[in-house]
């Protein structure tokens, strides 16, 4: 990020800090942050049983659902949904593609298994950060297929096409000015658009709207999953997961931490998430998503497909998280609000390379540890964090992230595995007792 950049996003931090500021000391707010720890902690204490739970629910909901161990697993079912739905020939095809496991290597993604220029299927897809960690975008686009981002500030990233990494979870674009969001869609969408944020919608809305009309597939990730209901709850304000939930199959990703046992629970995250993220005591939608489009308002009959969609897939998905559940609990407790990167120093300091893809901060370096490996942990800033403990001081569930940021450090320490400078001055200790 350049320093342009790094102004920008600070100034979009300070305006949500202050917004939220008075709002945190109010009662109500302080006994549903109580309320939500408690879920968050019965969620991972009791997650096994929760899995059990909602594939029973699940059934009984009719949506389909599987489980995918790692991204490339998740990738591949999602490809094989999209191809089953769009080409019911495809249905018997066995899987012969072979991706690459690292998946940050998006060329790699190109193995001959592909829908032809003429197929032109189109996916609609909404922000999710369980989609961006397994790279679902970029891997559904090298196989031909158009996926287009919803959300505002996504599509505005996807139009700059390069370093477009978001600064923030529910705000990506939050580095972006508005001089720079005119260039970008201007050029993007090959229009002139004048500098002024409200004409920047207007453009990008109308240009989203054109070309999700051709989407069948809708593809987003979800808050939190009512396991008991077999409900799942999407939070957003600007109306687009009401878009792309409407598409005639709706492909969900969901991280195994995000079960907990009600919809009421579900609703406590999605509010908490939504006051310690924006600084307001609502959200504009909260949507729950129960089973695939019916009716019966003729004869009491059940007909299904109606208005929605006609098919509901779940993928929740492990990637690490079993393993870092059992070591590292608390770090999963996380409601992705943000509010860590926004009071963090290093953050402030150099952003978005303080962190792993879609996962920001001194939490996203704890969670490369599982996702990928300790290697990527220390390349994602392991080192950089100053463990000042701002983070869990803003963190609406408390997440010790400096105190499990530390005790990664120490394994790597037992495994010789620090900076280089870092190893001098322990020499230096060792030899002159003095780090320098
Ligand atoms: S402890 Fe580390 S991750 Fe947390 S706020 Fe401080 S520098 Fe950032």
């Amino acid at each position: 990020m350049n320093e342009n950049e790094l102004e920008s996003m600070r100034n979009s931090f300070k305006t949500v800090y202050n917004k939220r500021k008075n709002i945190l000391n109010d009662p109500q707010v302080k006994n549903l942050q109580e309320k939500v720890i408690d879920i968050r902690k019965d969620s991972i204490d009791n997650n096994e049983k929760l899995i059990e739970t909602l594939k029973e629910s699940f059934k009984k909901n009719d949506i389909d659902y599987a489980f995918a161990d790692n991204a490339e697993e998740a990738r591949n079912i999602i490809y094989d949904v999209i191809k089953i739905e769009i080409n019911e020939d495809l249905k018997d095809d066995k899987s012969n593609y072979n991706i690459n496991n690292d998946f940050n290597n998006y060329d790699d993604f190109n193995d001959g298994d592909s829908f032809n220029d003429e197929s032109s299927i189109v996916v609609a897809k909404s922000k999710s950060n369980t989609l961006g960690e397994i790279a679902a975008s970029k891997f559904l686009q090298s196989k031909g297929i158009d996926v287009i981002e919803t959300d505002l500030g996504d599509r505005i990233l996807q139009l700059k096409g390069k370093d477009n990494k978001p600064t923030h979870p529910t705000g990506p674009a939050s580095h972006l000015n508005v001089e720079e969001i005119s260039k970008i869609v201007s050029k993007g969408l090959d229009v002139d658009v004048a500098c002024d944020p409200k004409s920047i919608m207007e453009v990008v809305k109308k240009d989203v709207l054109n070309k999700v009309s051709e989407a069948d597939i809708g593809l987003s990730g979800a808050n939190a999953v009512a396991c008991e209901d077999g409900s799942l709850v999407f939070v957003h304000n600007e109306g687009n997961i009401s878009l792309v939930s409407l598409m005639k199959t709706h492909i969900i990703v969901v991280g195994i931490e995000k079960l907990v046992r009600t919809i009421e629970d579900a609703i406590s995250i999605a509010k908490l998430e939504t006051i310690y993220a924006t600084g307001s005591k609502v959200t504009s939608y909260i949507n729950i998503v129960s089973g695939p489009s019916k009716t019966a308002d003729i004869e009491k009959k059940l007909l299904k497909n109606m208005y929605g969609a006609e098919k509901v897939f779940v993928i929740i998905l492990d990637n690490g998280r079993l393993e870092a559940i059992e070591s590292i609990a608390e770090c999963l407790y996380c409601i992705g609000c943000g509010s860590c990167i926004v009071t963090c120093p290093v953050y402030n300091a150099i952003g978005n390379e303080f962190g792993f893809n879609n996962y920001l901060g001194g939490r996203g370096v704890a969670m490369s540890k599982f996702i990928q490996d300790t290697e990527t942990s220390i390349s994602s800033g392991l080192y950089k964090c100053t463990l000042c403990g701002l983070c869990k001081i803003n963190c609406p569930v408390t997440i010790s992230t400096s105190d499990i940021i530390e005790n990664i450090r120490a394994e790597t320490l037992k495994k010789s595995l620090y900076p280089e400078k870092h190893g001098k001055f322990k020499d230096n200790i060792k030899n002159k007792g003095s780090p320098y």
